[in-house]
């Protein structure tokens, strides 16, 4: 019997409960999947090295067996050929995610027909959740919990610390 093996690609930076929900239907559906963590290009750099982002995912999916982690770079139907995936995973939340998921996945049967894009929606509490929403709560100091794992928060509190600008003392005359 044929194997699939799907790649679910993603900034992951970091890893959300809406990613680990995704993570979680998808390997009942594939016989293989992995999560592949890419460069991303935002302005002002990512929040967490492709290293942190890859051990947060280890760490979140380590119980789940045919569930690999992996960094790439450059095009991602390169890579799913080199890993021998014929199927990508991507999650849809709202209906602003269809137009750039289906001109991506267009593109990407363009460049290799083989591969196939499945969509899988999470559970609807995730539904508004981001990688980036959650930097900005964050940032802010606001609540995480049920947004990402504990082990997540931990390490968003602790960078958010290193980052906080030091003090300036203004002297008093
Ligand atoms: P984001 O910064 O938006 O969280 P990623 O690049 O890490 O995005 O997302 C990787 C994939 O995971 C995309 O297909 C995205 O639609 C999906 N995804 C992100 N957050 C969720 C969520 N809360 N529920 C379902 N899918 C999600």
């Amino acid at each position: 019997m044929k194997q699939i093996t799907a790649i679910y690609p993603g900034s992951f930076d970091p890893v959300t409960n809406g990613h680990l929900d995704l993570i979680h239907r998808g390997c009942k559906l594939f016989d293989r999947l992995i999560v592949a963590v890419a460069q991303n290009q935002e302005k002002g750099g990512p929040f967490f090295s492709v290293e942190e982002r890859v051990e947060m995912l280890q760490a979140m999916t380590s119980e789940l067996e045919n569930v690999t982690v992996d960094a790439f770079e450059g095009l991602l139907m390169t890579y799913c050929i080199e890993k021998r995936a014929n199927a990508v995973l991507r999650g849809i939340r709202a209906v602003s995610d269809y137009e750039f998921e289906l001109q991506m996945a267009l593109m990407n049967r363009k460049i290799e027909p083989s591969v196939e894009t499945v969509f899988m929606m999470p559970a609807e509490k995730y539904s508004y959740l981001s990688s980036r929403i959650v930097r900005e709560i964050a940032s802010f100091g606001g609540p995480l919990s049920g947004l990402v794992p504990e082990l997540v928060e931990e390490h968003l509190r602790r960078r958010i610390a290193e980052k906080r600008p030091a003090t300036i003392e203004i002297p008093t005359k």
